[in-house]
């Protein structure tokens, strides 16, 4: 499958990575839109949100436990963080994977 992430999470494709175990890549958001602005991704290709069934739970659940556990990591904790699924046209998605945005850094506007 001609998809970006999965490219990534097999090392067909170089980025930099900040963490990985057997279910999710991490990666830098290569055009940043915070100071920290990482990418928790599933290894497996799973489509976003809105293509989501029960059968995913692991992987819902999973994600946003890898982003809390990469917050502490990187040190953004404390200060506190932004997740961000896109979802469709109108919110600019362009990555057809499930991928988890953490960004911190500085104080968010909207
Ligand atoms: P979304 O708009 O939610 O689909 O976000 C996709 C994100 O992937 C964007 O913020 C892109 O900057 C990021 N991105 C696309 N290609 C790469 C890549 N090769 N390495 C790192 N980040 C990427
Ligand atoms: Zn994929």
């Amino acid at each position: 499958m001609d998809c970006i992430f999965c490219k990534i999470a097999n090392k067909e494709i170089n980025s930099e990575i900040v963490s990985e175990d057997d279910n999710f890549v991490v990666f830098k958001d290569i055009n940043p839109k915070a100071p920290v602005h990482l990418l928790i991704v599933p290894k497996i290709h799973i489509g976003p949100v809105n293509s989501l069934v029960l059968k995913d739970k692991e992987t819902i659940s999973g994600i946003i436990l890898k982003a809390k556990e990469i917050a502490e990591k990187v040190g953004v904790a404390e200060n506190g963080y932004r997740l961000i699924f896109n979802v469709g046209k109108d919110a600019g998605m362009e990555v057809n994977h499930l991928h988890l945005h953490l960004l911190a850094g500085k104080p968010l506007q909207f």
